[in-house]
């Protein structure tokens, strides 16, 4: 198992997006399948600008788990989705704690703040979003061919 272990080592800009390097071809821009991370919580693979990273700040005492909100922050980092549901699996399975390598407890309240916030910025009240109320529940035909007391 290889890991991409590189962490920031490469200096802060070593891999900007370079959207135009000289492409006449009106491709579309797809995004870059090279950087790509894991998300903690689902394990599902986003790219860097879709994922938080969170990394672990000791520089005070007990060490606090900030989001990197620039992805340019030095150390391990941990991926996740502005997502409440993989922050909550990443809780469940202490995923973030075994990513940045810190049994400690560690205080997820800072990156869930975050997650609503990148969520609260993500949903953009374009359309309100009308869930219908009164689903059509599949009423299971009960009648149909159930017939009590059939005279013959
Ligand atoms: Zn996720």
């Amino acid at each position: 198992m290889t890991r991409r272990a590189r962490l920031g080592r490469a200096g802060p800009d070593a891999r900007l997006p370079s959207p135009s390097r000289r492409n006449p071809d009106p491709v579309p821009p797809v995004p870059e399948p090279g950087p790509v991370r894991t998300c903690v919580g689902c394990r599902a693979t986003g790219s860097r600008q879709a994922l938080l990273r969170v990394v672990l700040d000791a520089g005070t005492g007990d060490p606090v788990l900030v989001v990197d909100e620039h992805r340019r922050m030095p150390g391990r980092g941990a991926w996740l989705h502005p997502d409440q549901r993989c922050l909550e699996l990443a809780v469940k399975r202490r995923a973030l704690g075994r990513a940045l390598r810190y049994a400690g407890p560690l205080g997820t309240d800072t990156v869930a703040r975050a997650v609503t916030r990148h969520a609260a910025q993500e949903v953009q009240p374009q359309h309100s979003t009308t869930v219908p109320d009164s689903t059509p529940v599949p009423t299971v035909d009960r009648e149909a061919g159930w017939k009590p007391m059939a005279p013959r």
